[in-house]
């Protein structure tokens, strides 16, 4: 890629816009705190929300963004059905997704995924400690990363997890209530990879934490580069018969 990677972060913004101690959080959004703590010369970071015109995700601004990363819980179903199929193309062409937390049950994910994609989850007064293992060191999204990460407050999400086989199981989590969860998962469709990563509730500062921050700019990259060859529809012709081997032996 010649240009910088162009990620837009897509946030409904509803907690930080409704909810004064989620705001307290996140004073100037989620979205914010992501663009902050991935920042890097070969990024190109703009946001979008729930609260602009056409969600901020013009047919423009899906051409030129190359991963698009979505963090949604409240508005899932507001969310046209239009808009969903406009990003599922896109995807398919090769841009990239990074779909966080509570985006799991977004229509987006949903409709890339082909399943309910239920969890289980418990949130509990000043939440849960999460161990969140790297089981697969060797996966470009783990570069650079502690053989696990904790984040001291978190929401637990559980299994079942009703989503398909990974392509790439990158994490997995163990919660302090004993509950296992397949947090970082990565997927191929089209052209186009996925990657889905639980930690990231909204009362916890989270996004703040340097482990969190270096896996989401690491998927960036992973989700980043689109398959060379997508599929394509080819009416193939039948090959020209070979020369029976009768009659090359005949030719010797
Ligand atoms: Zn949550």
């Amino acid at each position: 890629m010649t240009h910088p990677i162009r990620i837009t972060i897509w946030n409904e913004y509803w907690h930080e816009t409704n909810q004064p101690d989620i705001r307290a959080v996140y004073p100037d959004g989620i979205h914010t705190a992501i663009a902050d703590g991935i920042a890097s010369d070969d990024f190109e970071i703009r946001s979008a929300t729930f609260y602009d015109p056409d969600f901020g995700l013009t047919d423009d601004v899906l051409a030129s963004t190359d991963v698009l990363f979505w963090w949604g819980h409240v508005v899932h179903k507001e969310i046209p059905d239009e808009l969903v199929t406009r990003i599922q193309k896109r995807i398919l062409d090769g841009m990239g997704l990074v779909v966080l937390h509570s985006g799991h049950h977004s229509k987006l994910f949903g409709r890339m995924m082909g399943t309910s994609c239920n969890l289980s989850w418990r949130e509990h007064e000043g939440g849960e400690r999460e161990r969140v293992w790297v089981v697969d060191p060797a996966h470009p999204i783990a570069k650079g990363l502690p053989e696990s990460i904790v984040v001291p407050q978190s929401e637990m999400y559980g299994e079942p997890f009703d989503i398909p086989q990974p392509d790439h199981l990158v994490f997995v989590s163990w919660v302090e209530g004993g509950e296992v969860f397949r947090s970082g998962c990565c997927y191929h469709r089209g052209r186009g990879r996925i990657f889905y990563f639980s930690p990231g509730h909204e009362s916890f500062p989270i996004y703040f934490q340097p482990e969190i921050r270096q896996v989401l700019a690491n998927a960036a990259r992973w989700c980043a580069t689109p398959h060379e060859d997508g599929t394509r529809m080819v009416n193939r012709h039948r090959p020209e018969p070979l020369e029976p081997i009768g009659k090359l032996e005949a030719t010797k």
